[in-house]
Formats: structure tokens, C-alpha cells, sequence
């Protein structure tokens, strides 16, 4: 504990919750406290990710005891690792057709391109299906000459996602992971109102969410704290940045 707190105090971060996690110091940590599956390390290292950002650190061991979670932390901090690589761990096997696991919410089309390749990076030596839900794929799902079981995890931006599941294309019920990246953008976009929608659909007893964000307006942490259940809060540097 006394480790945890110099290294919070080291890289300015503040944490608060119930019963919070103590950070890893390395990723060879994950194996220890949590029998990382070891493709994902080598993974990691052949990418060049050797050492966890702070955000990491904080992060992959919440989300591992399957907390919910609001994250903030500087662009740039290594977010996206820091909730892809729990869920990669997560979702360690492809079920086959058992239906989408993971699903990942991010403002833009852009944004989505850059997690799906993380993703892929993470991917290698494992063999998830993972699916961006572009205009192709969702007429497609929405025809049913794809179903949507057939993927772990799914990435899309919030239109493109209410669009299908308004017509009960997606089967969402299977949901263990939900992330909302880059929420104070998502958010603003009007998003809130259909965040309910998708909650709705996600119905799955396992459910943990999580929300990362460079910056949390009041609007989004209200948000946050009436969809998350005893959630753990990790600001690093300043919310407002
Ligand atoms: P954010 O989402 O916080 O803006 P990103 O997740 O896009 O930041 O990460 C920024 C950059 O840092 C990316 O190029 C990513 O590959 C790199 N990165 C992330 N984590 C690590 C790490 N542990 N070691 C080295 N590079 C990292």
C-alpha cells in the first residue's frame, strides 16, 4: 500500500472508490496477480509496449476485478491500452458464434480505425474475432448475411450502433464489457439519450462498464455515477485538463 501510494503520488494521480485495486508496477505483474495469458505479454513486448503508463497501471487491475470504472487522464496517456488489454484478457477464447462479449463505443470512425488496430496488435498469437461496425457490416447484420454473433468484440461509434440495434439486429445480451472511450466527446454529441438504448439492450448479469475520458464536464461524471455500480474513479493530472 505504501508503494501504491508513492507511486500515485509520483505520477499525480487521484483515486477514490470502495475497496480500490493496488496498481501494477509492471506488466509482468499481470501474470503474478492475475495469470495474464502470456501471448498477450509477448504481444505487448513485441509492440514495444514494455513498461504501463500510469493510466495503465491504475486501470488493467480494476478493470480485471471486473469493477466498474471512470478513468480521465491527458491525451496521449495510453487510455486506449489501459481498457484494451483487461478485455483482451477477458476474453481469452473464441466462443465460437456465442455472440459479441466485448463491445467498445468511440466517438468517430477514426477513432474506432486506430483502437481496431491496438486491438490487432493485441490480437496477434490469439484469435478474437473483433469487427468495426462500419456502413458495409451493418447493412450486412442488418440483412442478416452476417450475423453479429459471430464477433468477440465490437467497436463502433454511437449512430451507427443505435442504428442497428434500433431495428433488433444486435444481440447485445451477451455484453460483459462495455466501454465508453473518449466520453466527453461521445457525450457531446448528444449521445446521452441513447446511451439508455443500449444499456437496455445489455442485459448480461456480468456487465462491467467503463468510461475514459481526456477531460469529465460535471454532465458526464452525473452521467457516469447513474449508470455505474460502486464505481472506481482514477483522475490522473487534472479533470478539467
Ligand atoms: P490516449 O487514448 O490516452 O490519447 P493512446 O492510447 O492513443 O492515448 O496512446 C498514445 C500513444 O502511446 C499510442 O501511440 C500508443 O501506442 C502509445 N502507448 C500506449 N501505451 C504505451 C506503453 N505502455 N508503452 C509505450 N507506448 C505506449
Amino acid at each position: 500500500q505504501e508503494e501504491a501510494n508513492f507511486l500515485r503520488k509520483s505520477y499525480k494521480c487521484k483515486v477514490t472508490g470502495d475497496d480500490v485495486p493496488l496498481p501494477i508496477g509492471s506488466f509482468e505483474d499481470l501474470i503474478s496477480r492475475f495469470q495474464l495469458d502470456k501471448r498477450l505479454l509477448e504481444n505487448l513486448i513485441e509492440f514495444g509496449f514494455t513498461e504501463p503508463t500510469p493510466i495503465q497501471s491504475e486501470a488493467i487491475p480494476i478493470s480485471l476485478y471486473d469493477r466498474d470504472l471512470i478513468a480521465c487522464a491527458p491525451t496521449g496517456s495510453g487510455k486506449s491500452l489501459a481498457f484494451l488489454i483487461p478485455l483482451m484478457q477477458q476474453l481469452s477464447h473464441n466462443k465460437k458464434n456465442y455472440g459479441i462479449r466485448g463491445l467498445i463505443i468511440s466517438p468517430t470512425k477514426e477513432l474506432a480505425q486506430q483502437l481496431f488496430n491496438e486491438l490487432n496488435k493485441l490480437n496477434k498469437r490469439k484469435n478474437l474475432k473483433i469487427g468495426i461496425l462500419s456502413k458495409h457490416l451493418a447493412t450486412k447484420i442488418k440483412n442478416q448475411i452476417i450475423q453479429s454473433s459471430k464477433f468477440d468484440i465490437l467497436i463502433s461509434t454511437p449512430l451507427r450502433l443505435i442504428d442497428v440495434v434500433k431495428i433488433g439486429s444486435l444481440d447485445l445480451t451477451r455484453v460483459e464489457r462495455l466501454i465508453f472511450d473518449e466520453a466527453d466527446k461521445l457525450f457531446d454529441q448528444g449521445f446521452l439519450e441513447q446511451t439508455d438504448d443500449i444499456l437496455s439492450q445489455c442485459t448480461n448479469s456480468k456487465l462491467v462498464k467503463s468510461m475514459f475520458s481526456a477531460t469529465i464536464p460535471s454532465g458526464v461524471e452525473e452521467t457516469a455515477n447513474s449508470i455505474m455500480n460502486s464505481p472506481v474513479r482514477v483522475i490522473i493530472g487534472h479533470k478539467e485538463a
